[in-house]
């Protein structure tokens, strides 16, 4: 390569574009992406540290106007040189500044008193603080906002308070003055200490197939081969035991890895199969640490005090020196990709660090993201099976109810004849049963039955959501109110609280089974610390026959003694303007069923429906996932939908009603010739299907196209075009490259 892209110093504001340097011949051999390296920069030719971020053989500048490098400051790639080619990448990949890439990937120190750490928590019962809000939310906003994140996470650290949520401290001494919160001090996070002695165990002797697809692995990254694989194993296959092999060997290499799981999988159990099989050598990060606490992980894995990192998304940025495996499992999770700028896919972004870093990507999931099949079955991704549940376990068996039938028969309630036999039978033989609703539009809200209205937030375009201490509040921004006694709109008193799904079914339960012991997890009684972890553990305890609940239910959780799942309405997710309802409704059904017959007895599920002939049904009942595919991808193929065709979507988001519709509209002119040259399609731009949030309008246009390059090149044009805009337009808008819902 003759020459290499630059960004300089990262101190200085120009951190938004490259410099093209020429690498001298003597250089050529060593100059790699991530090098750090020193330039003549400016008129002066001021001496400055700059960062490769880029290789290319020609240049668009006049040749000789080129400067060369003049030296190279260090031989191999250091751990902030490889990030912040990473940042760049991002950048470029998914839009936003350099400046937001960099803050995702290097977090940076918050500077914490001592080795100090200060928690806020209500003072007073939750009522009490809702009533606060209510009587004087107008006035005092910060106190108001403050009272109302404690609503929802009980206890949460005082510097995401004045850091994330910018309330100041002296709001915060108000509060406890008058007596509503508490504040707590604690030292720093460290492995608890009861997980920190549990004993080491040998793991599982890996079956022929389990270790088929170790050695495989480990013979080619022996060889030096560095690639993607797709794991692609049902559930229970023992995809786990797999990836603790191949870390194994990685780490005898004396590399490091890094295993991404999304936040609701993130159990007890998993964390302590990594504790046994590789001790203190293991550490955590969940999204409930504050940045400080984050900070202190990464630290102790760049000193190279861990060889192992456990965390959803934000693991992936963890310092490890000699970075040689990344894991994501349950790849095709959504939570994978961020919804703040930069909106990045961990599963690309992985690969993309994997290739600076030298190390291989591994996914794994028994519902594989269409975009992982595809590339698989394009041979990007190398291929790895696992078709069956470890030992004698079989799949579950699933039956079809079609609950048109159920009401062709006079029956009326939630659970179909045989849904409720089974159930019966289970109280009866002491079996435990799941009950899984599909949340999809199903939060309890208040509405009128004179006008039809429901109760909806003054600032975003969403009902309000009812809470059990008599409140309703706004998920997107916080608005709390008392539940009215009359309706807001027309003034009836014929005005009434549609529960949950989870709570619906919960009743009719009560009702239909006065017997069973039932637990109910959704939000409203997971809430507080371990909330979640409690009912989770009174259920594996068998202190209960019946758990009710959503998708936090259906994930990687192992309970021996259900051997039944019923499924309440699969139709829910199904039917919505957004092109991945089918994977979600196809992916939500096989892990739900997965949950049943995981110990000694084998499981059935019932799958209720009013559309037993839609594809995702019939292909999730018989675990079939390759049918799925194949039908699914069609339809995609049909439309130009990812991961054949791509998208991009340009969020527009203002005060004014109109403005952020009209800039698209505007920009959407100025790009049409560019856009028909390239041959990208551009949809709307309409109003956004939230059209509201915080009293933001939001608009919304797809790009789409077969080729992401070309779709990436118009993301810079119209950068480039808002740059030019005078900044007094008060537009915001935001890219996100192949989104993973429809706004
Ligand atoms: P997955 O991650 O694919 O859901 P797991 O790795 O959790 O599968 O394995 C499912 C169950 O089978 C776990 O209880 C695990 O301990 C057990 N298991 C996995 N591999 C083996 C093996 N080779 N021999 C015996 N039991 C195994
Ligand atoms: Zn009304
Ligand atoms: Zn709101």
């Amino acid at each position: 390569m003759l020459y290499a892209d630059v960004i300089v110093d990262i101190s200085l504001e120009k951190l938004d574009r490259v410099f093209q340097y020429r690498i001298p011949p003597a250089l050529e051999k060593s100059v790699v992406v991530g090098s750090q390296i020193l330039i003549p920069f400016g008129k002066g030719n001021r001496r400055m540290r700059g960062y490769v971020v880029g290789l290319s053989n020609h240049t668009d500048y006049p040749v000789e106007k080129i400067k060369a490098i003049l030296q190279i400051l260090n031989r191999s790639t250091t751990i902030e040189s490889r990030m912040i080619a990473l940042a760049w990448w991002m950048r470029r990949q998914y839009g936003g500044t350099m400046s937001q890439a960099l803050k995702t990937v290097i977090p940076v120190k918050q500077k914490i008193k001592g080795k100090e750490k200060r928690y806020l928590s209500l003072a007073v019962e939750q009522g009490a603080a809702a009533a606060y809000i209510v009587q004087h939310g107008k006035r005092s906003k910060a106190k108001a906002k403050v009272l109302g994140e404690l609503l929802e996470k009980r206890r949460i650290p005082m510097e995401w308070i004045t850091g994330n949520l910018g309330v100041s401290a002296s709001v915060i001494n108000g509060l406890k003055e008058e007596g509503l919160i508490l504040i707590e001090t604690e030292g720093i996070y460290r492995i608890p200490s009861f997980l920190s002695k549990g004993e080491r165990g040998e793991g599982h002797q890996l079956s022929l197939q389990q270790r088929a697809i170790a050695d495989d692995f480990l013979k080619e990254y022996q060889q030096g081969i560095r690639r993607v694989y797709l794991l692609h194993g049902v559930t229970g296959s023992g995809k786990t035991e797999v990836y603790m092999e191949l870390i194994r060997g990685v780490i005898a290499k004396g590399k490091q890895a890094i295993v991404l799981i999304p936040e609701i999988a993130l159990t007890y159990q998993t964390v302590m199969r990594f504790y046994r099989g590789f001790g203190n050598r293991v550490s955590i990060m969940n999204s409930r640490m504050s940045q400080g606490e984050r900070y202190d992980q990464y630290e102790r894995a760049k000193i190279g005090e861990i060889d192992i990192m456990i965390g959803p998304r934000s693991a992936l940025f963890t310092p490890f020196q000699e970075l040689g495996l990344i894991i994501i499992d349950e790849e095709h999770e959504t939570t994978y990709k961020s919804d703040t700028i930069p909106k990045y896919h961990a599963r690309e972004t992985a690969a993309e660090l994997a290739r600076l870093s030298n190390a291989s990507v591994v996914l794994g999931s028994a519902t594989p993201s269409l975009e992982s099949f595809y590339l698989a079955k394009q041979g990007e991704y190398r291929y790895y099976e696992l078709p069956e549940r470890i030992g004698t376990r079989q799949l579950p068996h699933v039956e079809v109810v079609d609950l048109r039938e159920e009401l062709k028969a006079g029956n009326k309630s939630m659970f179909g004849r045989s849904l409720k036999e089974k159930m019966e039978q289970r109280l009866r033989r002491r079996q435990q049963t799941i009950l899984f609703i599909n949340r999809r539009g199903y939060a309890g809200f208040v509405s009128c039955r004179a006008c039809g209205k429901a109760v909806e937030c003054p600032h975003c375009d969403v009902t309000l959501t009812v809470h059990n201490n008599g409140t309703l509040r706004c998920h997107y921004c916080g608005y709390t109110i008392f539940t009215p006694k009359t309706c807001p709109v027309c003034g009836s008193s014929y005005i009434a609280a549609f529960g949950t799904g989870t709570q619906k079914v919960e009743e009719a339960v009560k009702r239909e089974f006065p017997q069973a012991r039932v637990i109910r997890m959704d939000a409203d009684t997971t809430s507080g610390k371990d909330g979640h972890q409690k009912l989770l553990s009174v259920f594996a305890k068998q202190e209960a026959d019946i758990l009710i609940g959503t998708q936090m239910i259906v994930k990687g959780h192992d309970f021996p003694h259900v051997t039944l799942v019923g499924v309440i309405a699969a139709d829910l997710s199904l039917f919505s303007n957004d092109y991945h309802s089918s994977e979600r409704t196809f992916e939500l059904l096989v892990q739900a069923a997965g949950r049943a017959g995981r110990g000694e007895e084998a499981g059935e599920v019932v799958i209720q429906t009013y559309n037993p002939e839609h594809y995702s049904i019939v292909t999730a009942a018989k675990q079939d996932y390759l049918a799925f595919y194949e039908q699914e991808i069609l339809y995609r193929r049909l439309l130009g939908y990812p991961p054949v065709g791509q998208m991009m979507a340009v969020l527009a988001m203002a005060k004014g009603e109109k403005d952020g519709e009209q800039l698209l509209e505007k920009m959407k002119e100025e790009m049409q010739e560019a856009c028909s040259m390239l041959g990208i399609m551009v949809i709307g731009p309409t109003l956004a299907s939230v059209g509201k949030i915080q009293d933001i309008y939001r608009s919304v246009m797809y790009l789409k196209n077969s080729r992401i390059a070309d779709i990436l090149t118009m993301k810079e044009k119209m950068e480039v075009y808002l740059n030019s805009l005078e900044s007094s337009l008060e537009v915001q808008v935001q890219f996100d490259v192949n989104p993973v819902h429809i706004y």
